[in-house]
């Protein structure tokens, strides 16, 4: 099973971001190159990559399996503003080249908002601007994420994520699938190979190229977008388990994106990566009745 989580970047780069992966168990994961909430970023480190890439080795770590997720800032879709979505466009841009400066295959985008427009003046702006960014020879893939339908995210259904790789004139382009989105947005996950049959039929599941593995904390349809712990949401442990081992997603590295775990019950701030855990749950095929309790009696 190729499965890890979101770590984070901000120490040493790629090479603290490996060894955080290591300390879960994890034989993949995710990255945001920076704040995702903000562009600030610094230079990539030669020497952090290259010893990253070194311990992702001696540690079975593959390359292939390391993705990147853009920042919530860049928004495709809304082009009221023509700076904010020229700049999205440009930022995008340079967000692939510092993953090809580290050999990162992939990058993970939301479609965007539409804000005030139409979902399909949204869905015409991001054909557009991925027309801009997308070049048939970036060694890193642009893959779109499913969304839950919050507000007027587009991308949350596989007719309009369709209706975007149609327009986009390259073939380097993938999806990501989230299963906390997917249920929000009202893909029943207990039938999840109808929608796997579904998604062959209209767009071709070997273009799925990452599984966001999350519970949620709200029901069917509930287009919400609010990841929960795996085997303590809506979704279930079960339905997960099946999932993260469907074969036709076998090479596909699976990333937990759960929430942090906080100190006590009566404590609001969340302190303890679920990560390490959840991943052994997984990997053991059963669920652990003490997720949280052992989850804080192993970092406290
Ligand atoms: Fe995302
Ligand atoms: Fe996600
Ligand atoms: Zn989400």
């Amino acid at each position: 099973m190729i499965i890890g989580s979101h770590v984070h970047f901000n120490n040493e780069q790629l090479l603290g971001s490996t060894k955080e992966a290591i300390s879960y168990g994890a034989n993949a994961f995710m990255i945001y190159t920076g704040a995702p909430q903000n562009t600030i970023r610094s230079e990539i480190s030669k020497k952090w990559t290259s010893d990253a890439i070194e311990l992702m080795k001696q540690n079975n770590i593959e390359l292939n399996n390391v993705i990147c997720h853009a920042p919530y800032i860049i928004n495709l879709a809304n082009k009221e503003k023509i700076d904010a979505w020229n700049f999205s466009i440009s930022f995008l841009k340079k967000e692939i080249s510092r993953c090809e400066e580290m050999g990162i295959k992939y990058i993970v985008l939301h479609p965007g908002s539409s804000v005030k427009l139409t979902t399909e003046e949204g869905i015409n702006n991001i054909i557009e601007a991925l027309n801009f960014v997308i070049d048939d020879n970036d060694k890193c893939m642009v893959i779109l994420e499913t969304m839950a339908g919050k507000g007027s995210e587009c991308g949350k259904t596989l007719e309009e994520i369709k209706t975007i790789l149609d327009g986009v004139k390259s073939n380097n382009i993938g999806i990501c699938l989230d299963t906390c989105h997917l249920n929000d947005s009202g893909v029943d996950m207990n039938h999840f190979d109808d929608y796997l049959d579904n998604f062959d039929k209209i767009i071709g599941v070997n273009k799925i190229k990452c599984v966001h593995v999350n519970d949620s904390k709200n029901p069917l349809a509930s287009h919400k977008d609010r990841h929960e712990n795996i085997g303590l949401g809506h979704i279930g442990f079960e339905t997960l388990l099946k999932i993260v081992n469907n074969t036709r997603l076998k090479n596909v590295p699976k990333i937990l994106e759960t929430p942090y775990v906080s100190k006590s019950d009566n404590d609001k701030e969340l302190s303890y990566p679920p990560y390490k855990f959840e991943i052994d749950m997984l990997k053991k095929g059963k669920f652990n009745n003490n997720l949280i309790a052992d989850i804080r009696d192993y970092y406290k």
